[in-house]
């Protein structure tokens, strides 16, 4: 038995499923998933000293590589001066500013924790601001687990194939309208009999919990025209997508750097995963009218014991400082070189299969050329079971990739040559692997 396997089985009787976060477990392609004991760079180490090339970055965070210099070295100095305070420090207003600095619609900003803490204030503040209800959502797109948003969520419920969660009540789910991705009309029709009642339509910028999925021309600025025509807000979550699809998100892809070129405005946005760098940070921000409604300026209230904390503070700010232009053109130059050979792989192995993509994330899915996938009910349709050998094939070549196929696949400023190499080398026998499936 290898070692990672031992302390695997060991967390196994200690933890639901031996993880602490479900996509872990490896729930939909097998087998006893490595256990991690340090990163660097472009690579993750496990407990039997195995290299990966590491194509998750921590499903984000790693945008300028694990444990770069800079970042450690501002956590090393923030550590030094204490932990936590409880209290007001000058971080918080610099990483705000940061933010501010490259998404104009931000005017301002909230610091939680976690994803699902922004998307969770976000949802109450809109429905704090408009006394309105019902959320719709799109089927396939993730906001965390808020008992509201769960219903169709891809992530980790695709994978194990659950429709919504159990504990989530009725009363609850049905104050959440899941329509399909990509209809606008959908959203019209919805809109047409609910809009009274309609606090907020929230989405994914570029979703990328079903597999990634483009959206359609127009689509976003379709959402934005509708709910202000209905008076309800655009809740844009860029947890995912913020600071990794570009410098500005994918907000800024859309021609949202600078607001007086925006083709639409976001009410709120959410942000997570690279504003931390690794670290639990994640934040709300949006139009000052509405975000001046939270506590304790406004009625809706939210707060939080290690909101703002001065470590993670420190991680972001120099994450943001270090994923200069110069670090999203080479992942964006990176991401088309690698989706090509992957493409070329499956293609010389006779895999049917489309390339999921939005800006620099893209994801591979299966059986799908015809018209590629575009929203959750593509997805589900694919042949997702020629993605578990592909998997494994690439791990036992030293390549972690996520280890389900509907998630996306994610690149840093540190994947140099001989890390790309070792994936490129891996892709024949897994395009092979899945051929065989
Ligand atoms: N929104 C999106 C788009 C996400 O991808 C995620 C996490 N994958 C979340 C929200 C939730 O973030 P967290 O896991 O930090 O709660």
């Amino acid at each position: 038995m290898t070692r990672s396997e031992e302390l695997f089985n060991r967390a196994l009787k200690l933890m639901p499923g031996g993880v602490n976060s479900p996509v872990r477990a490896f729930g939909s392609v097998g087998g006893t998933p490595p256990v991690m004991v340090s990163a660097s760079g472009p690579y993750l180490t496990d407990a039997d000293g195995r290299d990966y090339v590491d194509l998750v970055c921590s499903w984000g965070p790693a945008i300028v590589g694990h444990a770069h210099p800079a970042v450690l070295e501002a956590v090393h100095a923030a550590v030094d001066r204490g932990l936590s305070f409880g209290a007001s420090t000058p971080a918080e207003a610099e990483l705000a500013e940061l933010v501010m600095g490259r998404v104009a619609a931000v005017e301002r900003l909230r610091m939680v924790s976690t994803g699902t803490e922004a998307t969770m204030t976000a949802v109450r503040l809109a429905r704090g601001f408009t006394g309105r209800n019902l959320v719709i959502k799109f089927a396939g797109c993730y906001h965390g687990h808020l008992d509201g948003l769960l219903a169709s969520a891809g992530s980790g419920l695709a994978t194990l194939a659950l429709p919504g969660s159990a504990g989530v009540t009725e009363a609850t789910a049905a104050e959440t309208l899941v329509l399909p991705y990509n209809d606008l009309a959908a959203v019209e029709e919805a809109f047409a009999k609910h809009g009274q009642d309609i606090a907020a339509v929230i989405t994914e910028a570029a979703p990328a919990n079903m597999g990634v999925v483009t959206p359609a021309e127009g689509f976003n600025a379709g959402l934005s025209r509708i709910t202000s025509e209905h008076g309800a807000l655009l809740i844009f979550d860029e947890v995912l997508t913020g600071f990794r699809t570009g410098y500005a998100g994918y907000w800024g892809l859309t021609g949202g750097a600078a607001q007086s070129t925006a083709p639409f405005t976001p009410d709120l946005m959410t942000f997570g995963k690279v504003i931390g760098g690794g670290l639990p940070v994640a934040a709300l921000g949006g139009r000052a009218e509405v975000m001046d409604y939270l506590a304790p300026v406004g009625p809706v209230y939210q707060a939080g014991t290690l909101s703002g904390n001065p470590i993670a503070m420190a991680a972001g700010i120099a994450t943001l400082t270090a994923a200069t232009p110069d670090v999203y053109a080479q992942i964006d130059a990176a991401s088309l070189e690698l989706s090509a050979a992957v493409s070329s792989a499956l293609d010389a192995a006779g895999v049917d299969h489309s390339i999921q993509r939005a800006g620099n994330l893209f994801s591979v899915a299966f059986g799908t050329s015809e018209h590629g996938v575009r929203n959750y009910e593509d997805a589900q349709g694919q042949q997702a079971y020629r993605y578990a050998p592909f998997f494994h094939s690439m791990l036992n070549d030293g390549v972690y990739l996520p280890p389900s196929v509907f998630e996306a696949w994610f690149l840093s400023a540190a994947h140099d040559t001989r890390a790309m190499d070792k994936v490129y080398a891996a892709l024949p026998a897994a395009a092979e692997a899945a051929a065989a499936a």
